[in-house]
């Protein structure tokens, strides 16, 4: 049977079992039933992302309904994230709707902005039980660090300093990875990792953990990191398998014939984060 499970209680077991918390973003019913799917063959929990931009594509209370049916019959532990939400709206019709888990994301704004948005979003979360991941980030008052990106996303005084004022359950950090397109290169800054990790006792969150080798996603977990969130390789694999199913046969008509395409390259994907996430040294 599939249990709604509160993510900082599958961030806990996770750490515990020297593993990560995998979250992934889904789109519409086949990549929900894939995702689930997968994690139940893995044995693993997951945390079942939705960005904001997609609830623009169907509504918080259709993907609570789809999550939970899908994983009904399933052996799995999940949660249901809210990601990247910029507007309270959006966070209050999740909770309202039954997700489990809130990503805010004020890094847009100045440090100061981003402090009390992110208070407000706690005191929001709090009587439905919900975790709460905030980011830290260049702050648009905050002119001339563009260029110096770590200087203000992985500054540990500050993450601390942030965590106190918040009191966020989980941060997304910046570690060297392009979050804009949701790609981490290999230049991920290890020693800064270490550092944040030092002056912080809430989880950390790593995004577009897409391009990472499976060692250095195992040298993050070894170093701190609680949680891997993956998109853009998913959404990858899902659309190019359906695109290949259809200059196969430019006739078909069924949509069953070739989101079953898009289904089945999704969940491979997914299965292949899991054991990566999986596997000891
Ligand atoms: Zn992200």
């Amino acid at each position: 049977m599939g249990e709604l499970v509160s993510a900082q209680t599958l961030l806990k077991e996770t750490r515990k079992a020297k593993k990560a918390l995998v979250s992934i973003n889904v789109e519409n019913m086949e990549t929900v039933q894939a995702l689930l799917e997968a994690a139940a063959e893995s044995s693993d929990p997951v945390l079942v992302a939705v960005s904001e931009r997609t609830l623009s594509y169907a509504t918080p209370a259709t993907f609570v309904a789809m999550i939970r049916a899908v994983a009904a019959p399933l052996e799995v532990r999940y949660g249901i994230h809210l990601d990247h939400a910029t507007r309270l709206e959006t966070v209050e019709s999740c909770l309202r709707a039954g997700f489990n888990s809130i990503m805010y994301d004020g890094s847009s704004y100045s440090y100061e902005s981003n402090v009390n948005i992110t208070e407000r979003v706690v005191e929001m979360c709090q009587p439905y039980g919900a975790a709460v991941e905030a980011k830290l980030g260049y702050g648009g008052d905050e002119k001339g660090l563009d260029g110096e990106k770590e200087s203000l996303l992985g500054d540990p005084a500050l993450a601390k300093d942030f965590l106190s004022k918040t009191g966020v359950d989980s941060l997304a950090v910046s570690i060297g990875g392009n979050h804009g397109s949701h790609e981490c290169g290999p230049d991920i800054n290890f020693g800064v990792m270490r550092s944040i990790r030092k002056e912080v006792d809430v989880p950390l969150v790593l995004h577009g953990a897409d391009g990472l080798r499976g060692e250095v996603i195992r040298e993050c977990i070894r170093l701190g990191i609680s949680r891997f969130n993956f998109c853009t390789k998913l959404r990858d694999s899902f659309s190019r398998a359906v695109m290949e199913r259809l200059a196969e046969d430019p006739d078909v008509v069924d949509p069953k014939k070739y989101l079953r395409a898009g289904r089945e390259a999704f969940k491979k994907a997914a299965k292949r984060i899991f054991e990566t996430i999986d596997k000891k040294d």
